[in-house]
C-alpha cells in the first residue's frame, strides 16, 4: 500500500487549473481558509507568507522549494519527491501565480543527487504539456522551475543559509529580519516553502479549503506526512491527520513498548512514555514530521551523544552560543557517561542549554539543546545513576 493515499488520489493538474481560473488574492485566501501551516517544522501560516511576498513590490520574485531535508530521522520529502514530484511542481506553480513570481527553484539536498534525473524528467514532461513555461495552459502565466543542488551541509536547510548558497556564497544564516518574503534570493521577495507544504497547496486548490480542514485540529488543520524510524516494527513514511496522539501513532507503527519518542528530529523534543497521550500538533508537540522511536533498551545518553555529535559537526560556527555551546554539551555528556559529571555541573550545562536557546543566531543553535534538556527533565532517574554520589 502506498504511504501517501491522499496524494495518490489527487486528480493531475486539478490544483493548477483551479489556480489559473482565480485571481491572486483568491488563491491566497483559499490557502488561508484551509489553515495550511508550514510542514518543514516551524508551522508558519502559508497564506501569511504568500501574502507578504504578493504585497512586496519588486522587478522579480522567486518561489523556492526547500528540499534540503537534513534533520536526522527525516526522509518524508525524499519519498514525496520520488512519488509525487508533479504535485510539488504544481504547488510551486500555484505559488508563483499567487505571489507574482515567474521563477521557481528547487533546492535539492546534495545527498539526494540520485533523484535529480527523475526530477528533471518530470520537469521536462511538464514543459512538454505546457504546465511550465510561457503562457501556461493558455493563461497569461509564465513560470518555470530549475533545480539547484545542495552540497551536503545541514545548515543550508535554514532558509537564509539556503539563499546564501543559491547566490554562490558559503551557506551561513543571515540575520532576520529582513525575512526572505521581502529580501530573499538576489535581494528580491522570495517565498521559501517545504516540499510537503507545496504539495498540500496544490491539493487544497484542487479540492478546496473545506476538504483540507475537515481533518486535524482547529489550529493544526489537515494531514501530515511523517518519517518514522527507530525501535518499531514498521518504520517508514506515513500520512496521518494532524492532532493524533503519540500513542496512536506508535500503535500504527508497532512501537507501543517505546520508552520515549524523539519528535521533530534531533532538534525536537524527547517525549517520555508518560506523555504519549499528548497530540502531535503545532499547539502541543510540533514537528516537521520526524518521529524516532526509542525502545525500552535504549540508553538515553547514547541517543544524546549521537545528536550532539551531529550538531557539533553541522554548526556553521558563526556565533559563539552554538559553536561553543554544542561542544560543551557534548563534553558534558561524555563526562556523564564516564561518571565524572557532578550535579552542579549538570545544572550548569542545563543553564548553558537555556542560553543557547535564546542567544543563538538561527534555529540550529536555538534548538540543538532541546533533546539534552528534555532528557535531563524526563529521564532524571536514569541520569542520576551516572552521577557520582559524592559529587
Ligand atoms: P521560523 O519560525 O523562524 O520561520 C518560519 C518561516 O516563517 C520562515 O520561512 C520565515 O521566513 C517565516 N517568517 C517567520 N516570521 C516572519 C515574519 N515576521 N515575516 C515574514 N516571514 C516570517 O522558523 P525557521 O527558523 O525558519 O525554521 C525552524 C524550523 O525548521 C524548526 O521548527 C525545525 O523543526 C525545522 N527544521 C526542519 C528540518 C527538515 O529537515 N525538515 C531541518 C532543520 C530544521
Ligand atoms: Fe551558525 Fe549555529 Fe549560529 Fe546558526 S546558531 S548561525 S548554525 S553557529
Amino acid at each position: 500500500m502506498s504511504p501517501l493515499p491522499t496524494y495518490d488520489s489527487m486528480i493531475p493538474e486539478a490544483g493548477l487549473r483551479a489556480a489559473l481560473a482565480l485571481d491572486r488574492p483568491r488563491i491566497i485566501s483559499e490557502i488561508g481558509a484551509s489553515g495550511l501551516k508550514g510542514r518543514g517544522g516551524a508551522g508558519f501560516p502559508t497564506a501569511v507568507k504568500w501574502n507578504f511576498a504578493a504585497a512586496a513590490q519588486a522587478d522579480k520574485k522567486f518561489v523556492i522549494c526547500n528540499a534540503d531535508e537534513g534533520e536526522p530521522g527525516t526522509f518524508k520529502d525524499r519519498v514525496i519527491l520520488q512519488e509525487h514530484a508533479d504535485l510539488v511542481f504544481e504547488g510551486m506553480t500555484v505559488a508563483g501565480k499567487a505571489v507574482g513570481a515567474h521563477e521557481g527553484i528547487l533546492f535539492l539536498r546534495g545527498e539526494y543527487t540520485y533523484l535529480r534525473g527523475h526530477l528533471e524528467a518530470v520537469l521536462a514532461g511538464r514543459r512538454d504539456r505546457n504546465l511550465l513555461g510561457k503562457g501556461i495552459l493558455g493563461s497569461g502565466l509564465d513560470f518555470d522551475i530549475r533545480i539547484f543542488m545542495g552540497a551536503g551541509a545541514y545548515i543550508c536547510g535554514e532558509e537564509t543559509a539556503l539563499i546564501e548558497a543559491l547566490e554562490g556564497f558559503r551557506g551561513e544564516p543571515r540575520n532576520r529580519p529582513p525575512f526572505p518574503v521581502n529580501t530573499g534570493f538576489l535581494g528580491r521577495p522570495s517565498i521559501v516553502n517545504n516540499v510537503e507544504t507545496l504539495a498540500w497547496a496544490a491539493c487544497i486548490l484542487g479540492r478546496g479549503a473545506d476538504w483540507f480542514r475537515s481533518v486535524g485540529t482547529e489550529k493544526s488543520t489537515g494531514r501530515k506526512i511523517f518519517s518514522v524510524s527507530g525501535d518499531c516494527a514498521r518504520p517508514g513514511v506515513y500520512e496521518f491527520p494532524m492532532g493524533l496522539t503519540v500513542a496512536e501513532l506508535l500503535k500504527e507503527v508497532g512501537g507501543e513498548d517505546a520508552k520515549a519518542a524523539q519528535i521533530g528530529g534531533a532538534a525536537g523534543q524527547c517525549v517520555p512514555a508518560k506523555d504519549f497521550g499528548r497530540s502531535i500538533a503545532f499547539e502541543d508537540i510540533p514537528t516537521g514530521g520526524s518521529i524516532i522511536v526509542l525502545g525500552p533498551h535504549r540508553d538515553m545518553l547514547d541517543v544524546l551523544h549521537n545528536f550532539l555529535e551531529f550538531f557539533v559537526d553541522e554548526s556553521c560556527g558563526q556565533c559563539a552560543p552554538c559553536r561553543l555551546g554544542n561542544t560543551k554539551l557534548l563534553e558534558g555528556l561524555e563526562m556523564l557517561r564516564n561518571g565524572t559529571c557532578s550535579m552542579a555541573y549538570l545544572k550548569e550545562l542545563c543553564d548553558l542549554g537555556g542560553t543557547m536557546q535564546v542567544a543563538s543566531k538561527c534555529g540550529l543553535g536555538q534548538s540543538s539543546p532541546n533533546a539534552f534538556l528534555s532528557v535531563v527533565e524526563n529521564f532524571r532517574e536514569e541520569l542520576m545513576g551516572r552521577i557520582p554520589t559524592h559529587a
